[in-house]
């Protein structure tokens, strides 16, 4: 046997050499499902199968890409740089650029972004006059998304009066004419969206024939990763082109489903067995990834979904250390206990920042996170937030390119035509919008025979307008013999984008030159083949095809060493020895938007699933009793997930720190009073003190403390009970933080003070002069 198969327990190396037919690996987390396709690709290819007829599709290019580095490993470079490996956008992308005459699209058709979707769409609702707090358009833009997800093209949604129906109630009864007009315009600048690549892709393959049959001979074997998360328009291609040879290898677990909200059908994993013949089923049920603890934590929250197939996870790891539970009074706290904690980590084992991920729900939360990461100059690194690619700036650049390939490209034009400023103002790009509609031309046509079209534009910005046309042609007949990269730095230059971004001085003008410079340095990889695997011929339209493409994890070069932080479905398919789960809380996580149907707790379910089982060693999960949402300081409950996993894998820890500034506490605490650590010992589920006091499902976590329960933190000795009502047991009632029980007393005379364990508050050391307590 191939030394390289001894890395793959039976299980695993059953569905490996199972080259033929359709299957399906079924199974949990960290399990291997991943390296299973990996290692299975390499030995078809060991067997003799062409790279040319495997199509492989991930959920991300960096996946993609790592996948591939890894088969190069053991079949040789240049036989893994035949393979098809990508997302299902990238691959159908280059297909599509192939096949693209017959849909009537320009081969060099540009890819809008959302950024560019969304612009388009605001400006058809001001040009309709719409209301634009009715037609908002992000939410204009996810309907449509939807719409094409479901195949659901415009003429099919005139013709369906529910939605039609549904528009309407939702007071958007021009929802179709938008969308009939967004359709229209994409068409007429030669883009797509996103969500057109797998549509279009749809279209080609049931309109030609002749196109199906070619890439079904194309891709005779064909792997999904992550096939859970398939929405109906992936669904459709896989199934069409796998329908010749029926060598379909899937791998998922259903458990990690947690992309609904976007269109994606956990039917498609659940289904499987019913849409071919003959499926073989494998299961896999080792977890190589992480603890014992963090695998049987998991395994105990993903049993309370309903909606699952049964699953089996062990590992054969170590017990690990247990789930530290981390209670803050704010986030602004919970950022500082993430922030120490890891700097302790690093300290006490000799640990890498790139060891360490935050995981959140929302890209809101990563703020205070950040904060406190930077004063304990903690190099970090947000994914997900806005790409290098979207950068002001960087699209400036990317869209005089964009421009150069493909003049129709509306919103490049738009971005550029009066940056840097040259007089061309609104009003004239207005005019032109118009002109373009009425004569069925695009805009830079228009502006090519301004003094043909009819349009009220004085002499001095026609030639304003020519002058700019002038230039892009210019542009485009250097790209006919420059390579990428000289004609960026030729285009920065000439056209006075440098000089715009040079000129301020700012700070944040510094930034933009050195995000402008590491452009061109990415292009200068790209022209020189830096990367090796790629199978691209280095033109400027594949660059920006790339460019549109890459998600934020694909720009990570892996280089530098910093904590990552990213939401949860981000960190889908990744690992890392220390994982925060940060914002564990009712209403943030789950999320409140999520709480209406059994069905949405379960994807949230499943979410806190996925971020459990990223982590190798050690995983926090942590929560703050109040946090900032929307401007405003939001009273929050620990969320049931910590509740819902069994308290033998958790070690509860409570961090509060006091904060001396804050304005709204100062009256009640005690202004001196150092960050105090309070650990209780042992590490054990206090017991609830007054019962009913408090809700069930959180009741855990509010608790006063029992007697037995010394806090570490040492009276000064110099208690005096006779200054005052309060006594050590007493429950007291504070008008900010509820009932709390006094836990020690200490201090005399003015200075006295007391330690008090609140159920809204954690552990706190007022004044008691200062402080409003009542006895109860
Ligand atoms: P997820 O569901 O999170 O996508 P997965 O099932 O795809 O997980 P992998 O990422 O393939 O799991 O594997 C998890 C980890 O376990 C990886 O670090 C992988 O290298 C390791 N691993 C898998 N199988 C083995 C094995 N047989 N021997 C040693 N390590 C293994
Ligand atoms: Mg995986």
């Amino acid at each position: 046997m191939e030394a390289y198969l001894e890395q793959l327990n039976e299980a695993q190396l059953a569905p490996t050499l199972q080259m033929e037919g359709p299957m399906i690996v079924i199974a949990g987390a960290g399990s291997g499902k991943t390296r299973v396709l990996t290692y299975r690709i390499a030995y078809m290819m060991s067997k003799g199968i062409d790279p040319f007829n495997i199509l492989s599709l991930t959920f991300t290019n960096k996946a993609a890409r790592e996948m591939k580095e890894r088969i190069a490993h053991i079949v040789g470079a240049s036989e893994a740089k035949n393979l098809w490996m990508g997302t299902f956008h990238s691959v159908f992308a280059k297909i599509l650029r192939i096949e693209a005459d017959r849909l009537g699209y320009p081969s060099n058709f540009t890819i809008y972004d959302t950024q560019d979707s969304d612009r388009l769409i605001a400006s058809i609702i001001k040009e309709m006059n719409l209301d634009k707090d009715v037609y908002k358009y992000k939410q204009v833009r996810s309907r449509i998304s939807s719409y094409k997800n479901s195949l659901i093209t415009v003429k099919a949604y005139f013709n369906n009066p529910e939605l039609i129906e549904a528009d309407a109630m939702a007071r958007r009864p021009r929802m179709g004419d938008v969308y009939k007009e967004y359709v229209d315009r994409c068409f007429k600048a030669g883009a797509m969206d996103f969500d057109d690549l797998l549509l279009k892709t749809n279209e080609l393959l049931t309109r030609f024939p002749e196109v199906l049959a070619k890439y079904q001979n194309r891709f005779k074997y064909i792997l999904v990763d992550e096939y859970q998360d398939t929405n109906h328009s992936q669904y459709l291609i896989v199934r069409a082109l796998s329908d010749k040879f029926q060598n379909i290898c899937v791998v998922g677990d259903d458990a990690q489903s947690i992309y609904a909200f976007r269109g994606a059908n956990i039917n498609n994993i659940l289904n499987f067995q019913k849409d071919y013949d003959d499926v073989k089923v494998f299961r896999l049920e080792q977890n190589y990834r992480s603890t014992k603890n963090i695998v049987n934590a998991a395994n105990s929250i993903i049993d309370k979904n309903q909606t699952k197939l049964d699953k089996v996870v062990w590992t054969a790891n170590d017990e690990g250390a247990k789930i530290k539970v981390n209670r803050s009074l704010t986030d602004g706290d919970e950022g500082r206990y993430v922030a120490s904690t890891i700097f302790e980590n690093k300290m006490n084992h000799q640990l890498k920042n790139s060891d360490f991920a935050v995981l959140y729900r929302t890209n809101a939360q990563s703020r205070a996170i950040e904060d406190a990461l930077r004063k304990r100059d903690i190099k970090y690194r947000i994914y997900g937030g806005l790409s290098f690619y979207q950068r002001k700036e960087i699209k400036d650049v990317l869209s005089y390119l964009r421009l150069i390939i493909n003049p129709a490209d509306e919103e490049a034009l738009k971005r550029i035509i009066n940056f840097p400023p040259r007089g061309i103002g609104q009003t004239t790009v207005d005019k032109l919008i118009v002109a373009a509609n009425g004569y069925n031309k695009t805009i830079f046509e228009v502006m090519k025979s301004i003094d043909k079209v009819e349009v009220r534009i004085n002499s001095g910005t026609r030639t304003k307008l020519q002058d700019f046309v002038t230039l892009i042609e210019s542009y485009q007949v250097m790209n006919q013999s420059a390579d990428v990269f000289e004609l960026a730095e030729h285009v920065t230059r000439t056209s006075g984008l440098i000089k715009e971004f040079n000129k301020d001085g700012t700070p944040e003008g510094v930034t933009r030159m050195e995000n402008i410079e590491e452009l061109l340095n990415g292009m200068k990889d790209f022209v020189e083949g830096q990367r090796e695997l790629a199978d691209t011929t280095g033109s400027l339209a594949e660059f920006l095809e790339d460019v549109a493409l890459a998600t934020d994890l694909d720009a990570d070069k892996g280089d530098a060493d910093h904590v990552a932080l990213m939401t949860i479905h981000l960190a889908k398919g990744l690992e890392f020895p220390y994982v925060y789960i940060v914002g564990l809380e009712e209403d943030l996580f789950p999320s409140a938007m999520s709480m209406n149907t059994r069905s949405e707790l379960e994807e949230e379910r499943r979410l806190f699933y996925v971020a459990l089982t990223r982590a190798e060693k050690q995983a926090y999960l942590t929560y703050a009793l109040s946090r900032y949402r929307w401007g405003k300081l939001i009273d929050s409950e620990p969320s049931r997930f910590i509740e819902e996993i069994d308290d033998k894998y958790l070690d509860i820890v409570t961090t509060i720190e006091e904060r001396r500034f804050n304005p709204m506490l100062s009256a009640d605490i005690f202004g001196d009073v150092e960050p105090n650590k309070i650990r209780f010992k042992p590490a054990k589920q206090p017991t609830l003190k007054k019962k009913g006091s408090v809700k069930k499902e959180t009741a855990k976590f509010q608790v006063s403390t029992p007697k037995n329960l010394k806090p570490v933190a040492k009276s000064n000795g110099n208690t005096n009970l006779f200054d005052s009502k309060l006594a050590v047991g007493n429950i007291v009632k504070h008008i900010r933080f509820g009932t709390g029980e006094v836990m020690q007393i200490e201090g005399a005379g003015a200075d006295l003070k007391a330690e008090i364990n609140f159920q809204h508050g954690g552990v706190k050391k007022l004044l008691l002069r200062f402080a409003k307590l009542e006895v109860i």
